[in-house]
């Protein structure tokens, strides 16, 4: 099994944008199969495509959600990439 088998996108991004871009271009990031149950536990995610997860957007940034919050800041403290490439996505998605 891969290490990073997930692909996590954007939250904007629909099933067509996710064909229309390859896992090499660097448009999005990728997680474990440990770490895309942990997403989905924490409720950050939504399954987009069998492989694909995709960022939840309700996430308003100057709101953010204690559960979220924490979650982030615990993965961030674990030097998990993904947490800091999710984080920058949360900010952009959310900007006014
Ligand atoms: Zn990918």
């Amino acid at each position: 099994m891969p290490n990073h088998a997930i692909c996590l996108v954007p939250a904007h991004w629909t099933a067509r944008e996710v064909q229309s871009h390859r896992c090499s271009d660097g448009s999005h990031i990728h997680i474990t199969y440990a770490e895309r149950r942990e997403m989905l536990a924490a409720g950050l995610v939504e399954a987009l495509l069998p492989r694909v997860l995709r960022l939840k957007r309700t996430v308003p940034i100057r709101g953010l959600s204690t559960k979220t919050g924490e979650y982030l800041a615990l993965q961030l403290y674990r030097r998990r990439p993904w947490a800091r490439a999710m984080l920058a996505d949360m900010l952009r998605s959310t900007a006014p």
